[in-house]
């Protein structure tokens, strides 16, 4: 079968062709600005669309990969082969009691906005992390001493054979940089996080403050993954790239910033490929130097050109 009759079915599924996009540049979607071209990419809205793009991939032996708001992702230049679910347009995030219900594609900080405008306490750490909610549980991302899973109470995922599972804090096993969502391969479909009553003037405050140390100290100017490489046991991987003099250093069009040793910033039409040489030539050099080995925070997928 001709790989664009193959996908052409999945219309039966998702029936707006605008939201099954054939050969589209994923670069468009990552916040590195690069990466080559999903096979095709599909923007569901529905948990029901999700579960059925899953099966059909399933019954046509298709892998899926799913892409949050690409704020964590270096995707190879010859992009990914298969299905891509962009959860974009999973984007509702309603008010339950004290809690917030966000479903994958909503935006953390917009959350952490809502949260905000409830008058509630609990999410202002993820005031400046541009990733998606499906991407913090995820990852259980953290800033400033506050994590995911501090608030997290429960999670509503896919498996990867399109069964919603509804999974109790304990079931999340979140860890650092880590979960069950990123262990077994599920699909974030929507997290429920249980917050407390709290004065809005000093939500926003913290907030105003965490969103200005993350100015200052960060190269938000420049496109970049955030933090390339976690924090290793005893170490500050930035301090461990600043020591080994690796600040300013460059391969292509991608940098070793000069403000924040931890990021890697975009200066100059870089691609996947100069990401992640460079990513080799760091950890390289700090072993060397250091002789800790610096592991990547930042996911890497897809395939070469
Ligand atoms: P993506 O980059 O789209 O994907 C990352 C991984 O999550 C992929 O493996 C993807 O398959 C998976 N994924 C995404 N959504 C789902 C889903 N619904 N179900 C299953 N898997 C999914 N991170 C921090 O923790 N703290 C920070 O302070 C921080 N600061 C940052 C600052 C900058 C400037 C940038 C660019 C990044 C920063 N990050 C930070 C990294 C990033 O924002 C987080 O890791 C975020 O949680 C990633 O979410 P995403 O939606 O962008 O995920």
């Amino acid at each position: 079968m001709k790989k664009s009759d193959r996908y052409k079915r999945l219309t039966d599924i998702i029936d707006d062709p605008d939201r099954v996009r054939c050969d589209e540049l994923l670069s468009h979607y990552t916040f590195t600005k690069t990466g080559g071209k999903a096979d095709v990419l599909i923007l569901p809205k529905t948990y029901e669309e999700v579960s059925a793009i899953v099966r059909f991939a399933g019954v046509n032996q298709l892998p899926v990969t799913v892409l949050g708001n690409g704020s964590n992702l270096i995707i190879r230049d010859g992009g990914i082969r298969g299905i891509v679910i962009h959860t974009m347009k999973l984007n509702a995030i309603r008010l339950q009691g004290s809690s917030i219900i966000a479903q994958c594609g909503a935006a953390i900080i917009d959350v952490s906005r809502f949260a905000l405008r409830c008058h509630l306490t609990g999410l202002e750490f993820a005031c400046g992390i541009p990733g998606s909610t499906g991407g913090a549980l995820y990852m259980n991302a953290g800033a400033y001493g506050g994590e995911t899973a501090d608030v997290l109470s429960h999670a509503v995922v896919a498996d990867r054979s399109g069964r919603l599972i509804e999974l109790s804090r304990d079931q999340l096993e979140m860890g650092y940089r880590q979960s069950a969502i990123s262990k077994h391969d599920y699909i974030a479909l929507e997290g429920t996080f249980t917050l407390e009553k709290g004065e809005e003037e000093k939500i926003r405050e913290q907030m105003d403050h965490l969103t200005h140390l993350r100015e200052s100290k960060q190269p938000l100017e420049y496109p970049s993954c955030g933090s390339v490489f976690k924090r290793p046991p005893g170490h500050y991987a930035g301090k461990l790239i600043q020591d080994s003099g690796l600040q300013g250093t460059r391969i292509g069009g991608v940098e070793v910033s000069q403000k924040h040793a931890g990021f890697m910033v975009n200066v100059d039409h870089g691609t996947a490929t100069d990401y992640i040489k460079l990513i080799h030539y760091v950890q390289k050099t700090v072993k060397e130097k250091s002789g800790v080995d610096l592991q990547t925070e930042v996911r890497i997928i897809g395939e070469d050109k």
